[in-house]
């Protein structure tokens, strides 16, 4: 299949033409998330970016076939192998089960997803449910050797690769910085980058899920459900992987050495990282947390997609500081948007050329690294052009594929709207107001107000002049 596609990879440190195993498919692994809280904002900004990602190659013409797992057990509060499980944490805050605090939390993710018009992936695969999977791919590390008991928990033996680090140039001792301070040592280990496959031995007397295996009974490392439930579904060779940049060490650094080292070949070709977004005190996480989601965007007002779209003005590959005073600019260029577009009208000619032309150009934006942020401009570019409304209408429909904000979905009444003849009625009054004032007539100026609020509509006085709103 021809295509232009070209997206920065991760393992090689370039933006490179993209070229799948099969031509014309993709195989896509998307890490998912760790239920055991409500997603924040900065997760979905990494799952609306995979999603547009996703959308992008099957608007090139890709037939995709994309995987998710669900962290549901396994991911403990350091990145590296000590800490409380996740899920062990959110079960004691809520007083639940761990699987009821999966399936909540699931089920309020996936919630969030479609508020975001992100595409659930064509396989959804919680860790609990592949633990036989598991069990099987580190049989055989230790068959191969690349893995070894001690002190009742199996660990990978990083020693047995040429190259561990492969994301990275940098030395591994900066590479461990990222483990955090508070990891005390484990003295099982071999090698200090060694990690857990099965636990068998916990710090966690009550962890709550345990299964049977050769070693023990015990629950299985972080890194192995993504290797083993993306081999599952997508067989040995895989096009490309994403998830959020935190996750690039360790947790897809220690993927790719035990599916390479299971596999006997390269697993994953392309690596997509996505940036985080950050609020005003550094990387928004939910450990810390009092953290964003979407559902307090929508009590402070916001339409979820105003969240999509203040992700897609920016690229992927750079941080994004949240900020509500981009929100609220984002908003009004959101509502303006649908408002322009629900008075195309349909009925008028349709002109092909300018369809391929425009269609074109937004195609170009996406396949240069995903530019949404020149994706977006390409809306207003048609808005403004002097072409037909049918055919605006049309490209607009035909973004969306990508963009997925609705934009063709009509206007939303905004709170203030008002019809045009009484919006320039109030404005009228406001200005005859002013003079009243001016002139210090008060009395006139009190009637003013008085007859507006009859009308059901309020004046305020504030520093930035006077201002209206419905009563
Ligand atoms: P988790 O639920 O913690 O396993 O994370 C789910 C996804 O969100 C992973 O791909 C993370 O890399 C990503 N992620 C975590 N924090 C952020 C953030 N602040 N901004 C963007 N993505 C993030
Ligand atoms: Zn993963």
């Amino acid at each position: 299949m021809e295509n232009n596609m070209q997206i920065f990879n991760t393992l090689t440190r370039k933006v490179e033409s993209f070229v799948p195993n099969v031509d014309g498919k993709v195989n896509m692994y998307t890490c998912g998330p760790t239920v055991y809280h409500f997603a924040h904002i900065g997760n979905l900004r990494s799952y609306i970016m995979e999603d547009v990602l996703e959308k992008t190659l099957r608007y090139v013409g890709y037939d995709v076939k994309r995987v998710m797992n669900i962290t549901d057990v396994g991911h403990l509060s350091s990145d590296a192998d000590t800490g409380e499980d996740k899920m062990l944490k959110g079960a004691k805050r809520e007083h639940k089960t761990v699987m009821e605090i999966a399936k909540f939390y699931t089920d309020a993710f996936f919630s969030d997803c479609q508020k975001l018009n992100i595409k659930r992936p064509d396989v959804v695969e919680p860790a609990t449910n592949c633990i036989s999977e598991f069990i099987h791919m580190i049989e055989v590390l230790l068959e191969k050797g690349f893995a070894y008991v001690a002190g009742d928990n199996v660990y990978f033996d990083t020693s047995k690769l040429k190259d561990y680090y492969v994301f990275s140039s940098q030395s591994e001792k900066e590479l461990m910085v990222g483990v955090r301070d508070d990891v005390t040592e484990d003295t099982n280990k071999k090698n200090k980058s060694d990690f857990v496959l099965w636990f068998t031995k916990s710090k966690f007397d009550n962890q709550e899920l345990k299964w049977d295996s050769p070693w023990g009974v015990g629950y299985p490392g972080w890194h192995i459900e993504c290797s083993c439930i993306s081999m599952k579904h997508l067989g040995e060779y895989m096009d490309i992987h994403c998830g959020g940049v935190d996750n690039i060490f360790p947790h897809h650094t220690n993927e790719i050495a035990q599916s390479e080292s299971y596999l006997g070949h390269k697993w994953c070709n392309y690596w997509f990282h996505v940036h985080h977004l950050n609020d005003k005190s550094g990387k928004m996480s939910k450990s810390k947390g009092d953290f964003l989601t979407v559902s307090l965007l929508e009590e402070k007002g916001y339409h979820p997609l105003v969240y999509r779209m203040f992700c897609l003005q920016s690229h992927y590959r750079k941080p994004l500081e949240f900020s509500y005073e981009v929100m609220d600019n984002m908003e009004n260029a959101y509502l303006k948007l649908r408002k322009t577009v629900a008075k195309l009208d349909e009925n008028t000619d349709f002109d092909q050329q300018a369809f391929d032309t425009y269609k074109e150009k937004f195609t170009q934006a996406l396949e240069d690294d995903l530019n949404t942020a020149m994706a977006l401009t390409m809306v207003y570019e048609v808005l403004k052009a002097d072409i037909s409304d049918h055919t605006k209408l049309a490209l607009i429909r035909d973004f969306d594929y990508v963009l997925s904000l609705d934009l063709a979905a009509g206007e939303i009444a905004e709170e203030n709207s008002v019809d045009e003849e009484l919006e320039s009625y109030i404005l009228a009054k406001i200005e005859e107001r002013k003079a009243a004032k001016k002139e210090k007539d008060f009395a006139k100026a009190d009637a003013i107000r008085a007859e507006l609020l009859e009308k059901g509509i309020i004046l305020e006085d504030t520093r930035e002049g006077v201002k209206w709103k419905k009563a």
